[in-house]
């Protein structure tokens, strides 16, 4: 790294690793972060950024205004919430709450988005324009934290311009940069269907509708969608995570409910997919007189990168890191991150930073209860943070007009 760029880092490292540490110790469950907002506000406020609380229940927004004249506004998402996973692991900071588990890299990413805050705060003085930090709580349940924030107004006043979001990365070395133009993740969706027959006396299948062959028609045909109705060349997933019907061996059942999620890259293929959903679940339960009552729970899109601002992101992170040293990523994820949503209003980056180091064992998967960070990472991660930051105000900057 070019270290005379973030020279500020330098204080800054062993209280990262402090901050990191304390926020692992102390997971909280999305839209339960009351304890982890009051320690980001308090970090936050004796470094005397201006902050509000309570946005959309438990997150925190805080607000750097330079003073090298006006100019646009970008915010840093900072995601909050743990998971209920019991860590498995044995270190000096593995969480005090058990069944509960900072296994996704939150902790990591609150940390980076404050001190990124920090040092653009340091230099306020020779900033053009705003930066907001948003710390947002629920990103892995529905309903998504972050549409809550969007809601609540967290992209205005004053209204933001572009937003840049961070996520640890097991399945890329440490330190490595990673991003992709365009579709980045999938969108993440959920169904439930309702299969109603007529229950009866199982000897007597032909007095009653039995819905339980008919719902594993529908199971089976719903396979049909990937395989048959969409391009191939579209990543489509749709998974009946569960199948709840009857009662005892010896009763036909009145109805079975199926649950199941789908996952798209693309939006058309999303509404697509629904739609196939809809079609061939009636379609199949009305032919084994039976009918279905289909409900599609819309989730969250794909996280979208706007091409121009990825651009200025890649520039940031040669300047940075050196030529080459942020990776184009091959293909979107079938992962899903509520990120998304603030880029529905406005442009947005979302990137990948690695933490995969196999002689620290630190290469297991998100969500795994072993799951831990190269920590060396987070630097890096606070650098490009600062770095795209100031190239995203540079780049969204009005041209000037010029003096008459
Ligand atoms: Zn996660
Ligand atoms: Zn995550």
């Amino acid at each position: 790294m070019h270290r005379e760029r973030i020279p500020e880092l330098e204080h800054h490292t062993t209280d990262i690793l402090q901050t990191r540490r304390h926020l692992h110790r102390h997971p909280e469950l999305s839209n339960q972060e009351h304890e982890t907002a009051a320690y980001l506000a308090s970090r936050l406020a004796s470094w005397d950024i201006p902050l509000r609380t309570g946005i959309a229940g438990t997150g925190v927004v805080a607000l750097i205004e330079g003073q090298a004249g006006p100019g646009p506004t970008v915010a840093i998402r900072g995601d909050m919430d743990a998971l209920p996973i019991h860590e498995e692991r044995q270190h000096g900071y593995v969480s005090t709450r058990p069944g509960v588990m900072h296994a996704c890299g939150h902790d990591a990413h609150m940390t980076m988005a404050l001190f990124a805050g920090r040092i653009l705060h340091q230099r306020r003085a020779t900033l053009r324009g705003c930066v907001k930090i948003l710390f947002q709580p629920s990103e892995e349940a529905s309903p998504s934290g972050a549409e809550a924030m969007v809601r609540a107004g967290a992209l205005a006043d004053p209204p933001v311009d572009a937003v840049l979001g961070i996520h640890v990365f097991p399945y890329l070395p440490s330190r490595a940069i990673g991003v992709r133009p365009g579709v980045a993740t999938a969108a993440a969706d959920e169904f439930e269907i309702l299969v109603h027959g007529r229950g009866g006396h199982a000897g007597y299948p032909h007095l009653a509708v039995d819905p339980i062959v008919a719902a594993a028609h529908v199971i089976l045909a719903l396979q049909t969608i990937a395989s048959r109705r969409i391009r191939p060349n579209d990543p489509v997933v749709v998974t009946v995570g569960t199948v709840d019907g009857g009662t005892k061996a010896n009763i036909i059942p009145p109805t079975v409910r199926l649950r199941g999620t789908f996952r798209t890259q693309n939006p058309q293929v999303r509404e697509q997919v629904a739609e196939e959903i809809d079609r061939i679940a009636q379609g199949v339960a009305n032919s084994h007189g039976a009918t279905a009552e289909v409900t599609i729970h819309w989730g969250c899109p794909s996280v979208i990168n706007d091409p121009p601002l990825t651009e200025a992101f890649v520039r940031a992170g040669q300047r940075l890191l050196g030529e080459g040293a942020v990776q184009i990523l091959p293909e979107a994820l079938m992962g899903a991150d509520d990120f998304a949503f603030y880029q529905q209003h406005i442009p947005g980056v979302y990137f990948r930073l690695g933490t995969g180091n196999a002689e620290k064992g630190t290469e297991l998967p998100l969500h795994h209860p072993r799951f831990d960070i190269d920590e060396d990472a987070m630097p890096i991660g606070v650098a490009m943070l600062v770095e795209a930051t100031e190239e995203f105000l540079r780049t969204l900057a009005p041209v000037s007009a010029p003096a008459a």
